[in-house]
């Protein structure tokens, strides 16, 4: 069985102070060795704070994005380089929030990916459809979409590197996340579509959910089949959820 990845995305919520004061809560509640695998994704503003404080512990630095191309005239933008050099060791790509807000392409999304992948960086890249997609039945549709539109180039011996987070748009942020069937009929879809682009290799991804996990709706998320871990919003942001949820993660 793969280990479980636990993944906070802090988004653009927490200020210096309150990050230290945050990360810090959580360093000192949780029992290390970890059961499962944790990162943590701060606005890049934290990322030096957030990184001096999990520094002898097993939790991992990730960033919320990256630009595609490694140094030039890009005002901005934050290379895969520079995130190394922050300490981080992944990135998330493809967050509905910048499909939708930002207006990021599968095409867009393809070429972050590729780069942080060369770069060394691991990735967990988002995919998800919207609920007018899910009325209409579009839900393998979509999902395939998104996974052959970024992930149809790339060589299989990356994907030691990847992880996929299933966020259905309309369980993110709502407080209603996806139900069991729901979840497990996903799964089993990009599970297949993972075997499609990278054969015996696929296995070697994780697929994450996310949309409204709590502490109270972990422990059955984790374990529905193909169900490797989740990347977590909201709850990430208060430091016993997300020792809870962490807690309930690891041993399934
Ligand atoms: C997210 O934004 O990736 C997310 C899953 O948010 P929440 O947990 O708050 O639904």
């Amino acid at each position: 069985m793969k280990r479980k990845l636990i993944a906070a995305n802090w988004k653009m919520n927490i200020l210096r102070d309150e990050a230290e004061i945050l990360v810090n809560s959580i360093v000192d509640s949780v029992n290390f060795p970890l059961e499962c695998d944790v990162m943590i994704a701060p606005p890049y503003t934290c990322l030096d704070i957030v990184r001096k404080c999990i520094v002898n512990t097993d939790i991992e630095l990730g960033a919320q994005d990256v630009f595609w191309e490694d140094k030039g005239a890009y005002t901005g933008e934050i290379s895969p380089s520079m995130l190394i050099d922050a300490g981080c060791e992944w990135v998330i790509l493809g967050h509905s929030e910048r499909r939708a807000v930002i207006g990021e392409s599968d095409n867009v999304i393809e070429k972050k990916l590729k780069k942080a992948l060369r770069k060394d960086l691991k990735v967990i890249l988002c995919i998800g459809e919207t609920e007018s997609q899910r009325i209409q039945n579009r839900v393998s549709e979509i999902l395939g979409k998104q996974l052959t539109g970024v992930l149809g180039e790339i060589e299989s011996e990356y994907s030691e590197k990847i992880a996929i987070a299933y966020e259905p748009v309309w369980a993110i942020g709502t407080g209603v996340n996806a139900k069991s069937e729901q979840i497990l009929e996903a799964h089993s879809i990009i599970n297949d579509n993972l075997i499609e682009l990278f054969e015996k290799d696929a296995h070697n991804i994780r697929i994450l959910y996310g949309g409204s996990v709590k502490e109270n709706n972990i422990k059955e998320i984790v374990s529905i089949k193909n169900v490797d871990g989740a990347l977590v919003g909201g709850a990430s942001l208060e430091s016993v959820s997300f020792k809870r949820i962490i807690e309930n993660s690891g041993v399934c």
